[in-house]
């Protein structure tokens, strides 16, 4: 996860040197911020996010039932409908991993789909 996310940071801040970059991550993704960091440190390193902070909105699960269009919200995968109980639901949220910005001198770049 880390060497995709870095791609993308590199992608986006065109070898301009990265202050900070923020990450919309689905709960599904099981992101472990520790495990996260050290591999991103590792990758990352002496490239032009080297020393960037990292910013993480975690994103809750969230599906919508195809019988009743109910949205269910919850942590982890659930596999029927809060609302009705059918268990034909599609997944909205939850496997995310968005690069939302960087931050490249002072200014906030938009950013992409990691994946
Ligand atoms: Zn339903």
């Amino acid at each position: 996860m880390a060497a995709a996310v870095l791609e993308a940071v590199e992608a986006r801040a065109a070898g301009r040197p990265v202050q900070a970059l923020r990450l919309r991550v689905g709960a599904l993704q099981r992101l472990d911020r520790d495990v996260f960091d050290q591999a991103f440190a590792l990758v990352g390193g002496g490239g032009v996010a080297d020393g960037a902070h990292v910013d993480v909105v975690e994103v809750a699960v969230e599906l919508r039932c195809r019988d009743c269009d109910h949205h269910t919200v919850a942590d982890e995968l659930v596999t029927a409908c809060g609302s009705c109980g059918a268990h034909d639901l599609e997944l909205v949220h939850g496997d995310d991993l968005v690069l939302e910005s960087i931050t490249v001198a002072g200014l906030v770049a938009g950013g992409q789909e990691v994946r």
